[in-house]
Parts: C-alpha cells; sequence; structure tokens
C-alpha cells in the first residue's frame, strides 16, 4: 500500500467571483487511485460562505482527478459541493446542472495580470512603464522582467504534467500580463481543466510572492488593457456540416440571448467590453470575420471551410466562471434547430 496525497479542490461561496479552497487527506491504495475510488469529505461550510455556524457541514465529491506534479504521491481531485445528504447539489455548485456535449469543443484563452504589491509586475512604484506596444508576445527584460517567463513556464510544465489540454502560452498587451490557453472536449472536461490551471497558478506563485489578479480591468479606465478568457467553441455540427444559413441563424440567437450571456460572462464586464482595446460594447451584438473589435470573431478558416469549423466568443472575462461561460455557449446553440437546415440541404 503507498499512502497518496489527495488535493481536495471546490469552489466556494463568495460572489461574485468563487475563491478556490482545498484541503489535503492521506489515504493509502495499492496503486494509483481511479475517480470512483475516492471517497466523499466534508468541510466547514461557515469558513466559506456555504452555510450558517450551526449547520455548517458541506460535502465533496471528487468529479476530475488529475496527477499533482508538484507531489511525491500527489493527486488533484477537482470536486462538486454537495448538500449534506451528498446527492443534492450546493447552491453555489455551478457544475452540477451544466449542459454538456462530448461533441462540443472548448478552446479558454485564460488572460491574467501578475501583481506585486498592488500593481502589476513590471510596474514602478509611482506612474506608469512605456505605453502598450511591445509587451504582447513580446521578449527582453525591459518588456517582460526577469521572473515572469519563469513562472510561466513553470506553470506550462506543471499543467502539461498533470494531464491538462494545456495548448499554448503568450505575453499579452499590457505589461505584467500574460495569457495561457485550454482546450478540452465537453464543457464540463475543458471547464475542471480551467479551474485547475487556475489553482496551480495560483499554488506555484505562491513562492514567489506574486498575487494573480483576475479582475477584468484592474488599471480601470487608462490605456491598459483588460483581461478577457476568450472561449473558442465548436459543435459537431457546425465542424460537420455548418452553413451560412445555420451560422445567421446561431448568430442571431446570440444577438437574442445578449443579456443572458452578458450575466456569465464574469463581474464588471462592462468595464472591460467599451469597444476599445480590441472590445466590442458589452451591450451591442456583432460578429465580424477576423475583427477583434466584435463580440463574435469569425476565423478566416472558417468562411474558407463553407461557414464550417469554430467560432470565438471574445466577451467572457478573466474572472468569470467557465463552467457558466460554456453552459450558456450550449443553450443558446440548442436554441437553434439543426433540422431546418438539413431539410433545406435536402430539398
Ligand atoms: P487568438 O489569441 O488568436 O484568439 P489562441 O490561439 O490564443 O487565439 O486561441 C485559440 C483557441 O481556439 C485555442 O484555445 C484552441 O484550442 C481553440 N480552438 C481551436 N480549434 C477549435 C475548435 N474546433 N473548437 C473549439 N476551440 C478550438
Ligand atoms: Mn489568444
Ligand atoms: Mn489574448
Ligand atoms: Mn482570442
Amino acid at each position: 500500500m503507498t499512502k497518496y496525497k489527495l488535493e481536495y479542490i471546490w469552489l466556494d461561496g463568495y460572489t461574485p467571483v468563487p475563491n478556490l479552497r482545498g484541503k489535503t487527506q492521506i489515504k493509502e491504495f495499492d496503486t494509483f487511485p481511479s475517480l470512483d475510488q475516492l471517497p466523499l469529505w466534508g468541510f466547514d461550510g461557515s469558513s466559506t460562505m456555504q452555510a450558517e455556524g450551526h449547520s455548517s457541514d458541506c460535502v465533496l465529491k471528487p468529479v476530475a482527478v488529475y496527477p499533482d506534479p508538484a507531489r511525491k504521491n500527489g493527486l488533484l481531485v477537482m470536486c462538486e459541493v454537495m448538500m449534506p445528504d451528498g446527492v443534492t447539489p450546493h447552491s453555489t455548485n455551478s457544475r452540477a446542472t451544466i449542459l454538456d456535449d462530448p461533441g462540443a469543443w472548448f478552446g479558454f484563452e485564460q488572460e491574467y495580470f501578475f501583481y506585486k504589491d498592488g500593481r502589476p509586475l513590471g510596474f514602478p512604484e509611482h506612474g506608469y512603464p512605456a505605453p502598450q506596444g511591445p509587451y504582447y508576445t513580446g521578449v527582453g527584460f525591459k518588456n517582460v522582467g526577469d521572473v515572469a517567463r519563469e513562472i510561466v513556464e513553470e506553470h506550462l510544465e506543471l499543467c502539461l504534467e498533470a494531464g491538462i489540454n494545456h495548448e499554448g502560452i503568450n505575453a499579452e498587451v499590457a505589461k505584467g500580463q500574460w495569457e495561457f490557453q485550454i482546450f478540452g472536449k465537453g464543457s464540463k472536461k475543458a471547464a475542471d481543466e480551467v479551474w485547475i490551471a487556475r489553482y496551480l497558478l495560483l499554488r506555484l506563485t505562491e513562492k514567489y510572492g506574486v498575487d494573480i489578479e483576475f479582475h477584468c480591468k484592474p488599471l480601470g479606465d487608462t490605456d491598459w488593457n483588460g483581461s478577457g478568457m476568450h472561449c473558442n467553441f465548436s459543435t459537431e455540427y457546425m465542424r460537420t456540416v455548418g452553413g451560412k444559413d445555420y451560422f445567421e441563424a446561431l448568430m442571431a440567437a446570440f444577438d437574442k440571448n445578449l443579456m443572458d450571456h452578458i450575466a456569465v460572462y464574469g463581474p464588471d464586464n462592462d468595464k472591460r467590453l467599451t469597444g476599445k482595446h480590441e472590445t466590442a460594447p458589452w451591450n451591442k451584438f456583432s460578429y465580424g470575420i477576423a475583427d477583434r473589435g466584435a463580440s463574435i470573431r469569425v476565423p478566416h478558416s472558417f468562411i474558407k471551410n463553407d461557414y464550417k469549423g469554430y467560432l470565438e466568443d471574445r466577451r467572457p472575462n478573466s474572472q468569470g466562471d467557465p463552467y457558466a461561460i460554456a453552459s450558456q455557449v450550449l443553450k443558446t446553440i440548442s436554441e437553434v434547430s439543426t433540422d431546418a437546415f438539413k431539410k433545406a440541404v435536402a430539398a
């Protein structure tokens, strides 16, 4: 028997943005345990905004498991929070009831700032560094400093070793701002991996004395970019059938559901989606080919491929909950009947 370190990870009850929480239990197994071998566990919900003090037990239900690259015999156990009966999802459990579809693929581009001493890493104590321009995908000390890349590389390695479908990194437009991309098939799989990647980043940066600022507009109404979490998505139908008529019907549904999308695309998004800094105004839906100033960017490849492939919703922000974002995208897609277009093709 080997003693394994199981890090149970969950989302707390803070609003509008839940925090990641985690605690460790040691359990013995003959071999590396699978998800169905991991027991339910509990925690004190009164300390996480998930219960009143007099009845504070909440249940942790393991829903995904990854090797923990930072620990010998360690596992990262993504959990849903359940009521004491162990089967009813807690009201803060944003994962239990989302729409899922293994044929729906999601690519999330998580942007964020490194923060130290209350300002972006690399910002001087007073005033601002040189204006935006050279930082995006930049190289060299004056652009990225002396520690950010080390952290980003280490994070990339941790994610890959944990089996997360990490797809890439880049320095972003503002100084101290970076991005990583996570791709997954199915909304739960993709979103679980975004949360675990966020967890790994937060845990990693402890030792650097650096914080991660996920707020979408930490520098307010200035000439510094905000942070998004673009949601690239495709369903099997979009990839294999598609077509201009279906695409236009889909965009009409996105337009109609504008407010439902904005409601789950992260707090304070009106401060970020201003129409400046490669964004579209939050209260007006638009789409455009290769247009980074539209709500939805249609890649060139999509048009060239007869309106087949994936689309990029650029509105979700860096603090958004990927469970809720993916689910809303699927909900709007589900409102557009594919039958109508199949018949049109057949006729
Ligand atoms: P950009 O910065 O130009 O918007 P990125 O390369 O950062 O683009 O992100 C593109 C994202 O699109 C990646 O996360 C990738 O996984 C995702 N993606 C690519 N193909 C598909 C697809 N068919 N369905 C969903 N997402 C996709
Ligand atoms: Mn990107
Ligand atoms: Mn980006
Ligand atoms: Mn993008």
